[in-house]
């Protein structure tokens, strides 16, 4: 059986509040990342790969797959996760590089990053509702920002792609 999905916040024009402007026209969300880095940092965590990810990842360093694991993978409670580095921020992503850009972070496997990351903010966590969404901002300065709206369609297909 076919239908329209089940309709949600983010649905509506002018569903994100404060951030009301020109752009309210449209249904969707908005985010432009500003390379904060701050999504890569923080309280201990995980970002987990999957083999195809993590070979994708290690072509793009130069290393073998077993040479990647080595250095750049750990075994945590939630599955083999990249590892991190504790900084000044909080414990940085092992490839989040903040010299290439001075004041910026920026990832330094970009083109091969796993899907956790390509789909950030677009988490069924963070659109569960709007507060939900609201609270994810406080962290992530992206978020309602810039003037591309992501249409409904391409949210829903962004958070269909991981379980977070
Ligand atoms: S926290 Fe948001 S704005 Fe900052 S780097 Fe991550 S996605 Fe970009």
């Amino acid at each position: 059986m076919s239908g329209s999905p089940q309709s949600e916040w983010f649905d509506k024009r002018g569903s994100r509040g404060k951030f009301r402007d020109a752009s309210e026209q449209d249904e969707g969300l908005r985010f432009e990342c500003t390379l904060c880095g701050q999504c890569c940092t923080g309280p201990e965590g995980y970002v987990n790969f999957t083999d195809e990810e993590g070979r994708a990842m290690a072509q793009e360093v130069g290393l073998t797959y077993d040479q990647f694991l080595d250095e750049y993978a750990h075994d945590t409670p939630a599955g083999r996760s990249l590892k991190e580095r504790k900084t000044k921020f909080g414990y940085d992503c092992i490839f989040l590089d903040r010299k290439t850009i001075p004041g910026k972070a920026v990832c330094g496997v970009y083109k091969s990053r796993p899907l956790q990351c390509k789909t950030w903010p677009f988490w069924a966590t963070n659109l569960s509702s709007e507060h939900a969404w609201r609270g994810a901002a406080t962290g992530c300065p992206g978020i309602d920002r810039g003037q591309k709206v992501i249409p409904p369609e391409e949210i829903r297909i962004q958070r269909a792609k991981v379980r977070m």
